[in-house]
This record gives C-alpha cells, sequence and structure tokens, in this order.
C-alpha cells in the first residue's frame, strides 16, 4: 500500500475519502501501528428482544466483538429471551454480555432515580439472573460513567452511580448513540453514522481519546432492511484498517 495513503488514513477523517478512491477500496489487511489504532466498541442495549438474533448473526458474519447490555426481565420472562442470551453467551470471543437492570425502572426514569437503594437492589437482582461474567453496568435511559479513570454522571443519577461504584461495578456510557424513531427504527443512515465516527475521532471528541463507544438498541434491527444498515456500517468502519472492534471488557481503566 503506497505510504501516501496510509498517511492520508490519519490527516484527513475517513468519510472524507469515501467520495474519492476509497470508494471502491475493499476492507485492507495491513498492519497499522499501535499509536494509530482506534478502538470501537459495538454495544446494543436493551434486549433480549425481537432484533437480538439479526444483532448477533451480523457481528458474527462480520466477525467484529461487540457489547449487549440486557434488562434481565426480558430475559426470564420467556423461552424467546433466554434462547437469545444463551446465543451471545456461546460465543465469549466475541461477545461480552454485561449488567443493564432488572426493570429498566419501567420507563419511570425520575421516582427509579430518586431510590438509589431501590436501583441499586434492581440491578443486583439482574446479576443474579444475567449472572454476567464482568462488573460493567450501564443505566437505563441515561449517560453516566464512572470506572477508574472517568466520572461522569448527573445530579440525578449520581447517587445511584456512587452506589454501583461502591460495589464493584463499571458504569459504561457512550459516545455517539445511533438513534430510533418512533417507530424504532435507526434515524441516521450507516454513512452518517460512520462519518460522525471518523469525526469525533479525528477531533478527540471521545471519552477517552481513541476510544469511541457506539450505543444501539437491538430493537432497532429487527426488520431485515435495518439490521442490512448494521451491516453496512460495520463494512464502512471496516475500510479503515486503523479501526479495530473491541468488546467493551478491554475498555481503558477499567476496574
Ligand atoms: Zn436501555
Amino acid at each position: 500500500m503506497p505510504i501516501f495513503y496510509i498517511l492520508s488514513l490519519f490527516l484527513l477523517p475517513f468519510s472524507g475519502l469515501e467520495n474519492t478512491s476509497a470508494k471502491t477500496l475493499k476492507p485492507l489487511q495491513v498492519s497499522v501501528p499501535d499509536s494509530l489504532v482506534r478502538h470501537i466498541y459495538l454495544s446494543f442495549d436493551d434486549g433480549p428482544l425481537n432484533g437480538t438474533a439479526n444483532c448477533i448473526n451480523v457481528c458474527s458474519h462480520e466477525k467484529v466483538a461487540a457489547t449487549f447490555f440486557q434488562i434481565a426481565m426480558h430475559q426470564s420472562r420467556s423461552s424467546f429471551g433466554k434462547n437469545l442470551y444463551n446465543q451471545i453467551l456461546q460465543n465469549p470471543a466475541l461477545f461480552d454480555l454485561s449488567n443493564h437492570s432488572y426493570s429498566h425502572a419501567n420507563g419511570k426514569y425520575l421516582p427509579y432515580y430518586h431510590h438509589p437503594d431501590s436501583a441499586l437492589a434492581d440491578f443486583q437482582k439482574a446479576k443474579k439472573i444475567l449472572q454476567p461474567k464482568n462488573n460493567l453496568a450501564r443505566l437505563p435511559g441515561n449517560n453516566a460513567w464512572s470506572t477508574k479513570n472517568e466520572f461522569r454522571a448527573s445530579g440525578l443519577v449520581k447517587p445511584l452511580v456512587l452506589k454501583l461504584d461502591s460495589v464493584g461495578y463499571n458504569v459504561m456510557g457512550w459516545d455517539l448513540e445511533w438513534h430510533f424513531n418512533k417507530h424504532g427504527k435507526p434515524i441516521q443512515t450507516p454513512e452518517a453514522m460512520a462519518s460522525m465516527v471518523d469525526t469525533l475521532l479525528f477531533y478527540n471528541k471521545t471519552k477517552t481519546p481513541k476510544h469511541l463507544v457506539i450505543l444501539m438498541h437491538d430493537h432497532m434491527f429487527g426488520d431485515p432492511a435495518d439490521s442490512a444498515k448494521l451491516a453496512r456500517l460495520i463494512g464502512l468502519l471496516k475500510k479503515n484498517p486503523a479501526y479495530q472492534f473491541n468488546k467493551l471488557t478491554s475498555y481503558p481503566g477499567l476496574k
């Protein structure tokens, strides 16, 4: 590969190349110096749900790592949920399964966060059911962080985040969300998402420089046309040889 191309990868947000020669490039197999590697963490919230199977299948087919933050109530209420949960556990090389609470606050976030002891109990109940092999947790409906290196929590959720921290959890937020509309379908195009990834990493706008966490929700990808968009996003990101997909258990600074 010509050296000018290697250099251009890191001098421009990568999507800038999308309109030129990169459009015809296949995923590249080149070794990238460690200092230039950028780590991407795909995370899927709220499963097991309709859509989870497609997330598993797309990531498995693309051989990219992902982290599933699951709601224990969704796992425990049916064999459908348990089967999806087991599919994730069967591929520990690619997938992490982590705690996203038992009830997801039943959608009532203010009373949930105003009662941090019962909210903590909700996470501990989920831990018993999900039996995750890691100590990562993500709050329902709130972007908060608590690791060895990072702490970010609004006044509303801070009491719960401190309690989760005190019993050993790393609370994991995100840098970029693929939003969904009122029908649960992805709003941004895969191209727009890939461009945002490039921009956030290029301008060091992520929580941890060189590391970017993407939040998505399993239910966005139940329709094959939408799971194709997930595959498209992964394909676009794979065009940049500096991008590596990792599970969140390898995020820097975890307790
Ligand atoms: Zn959620």
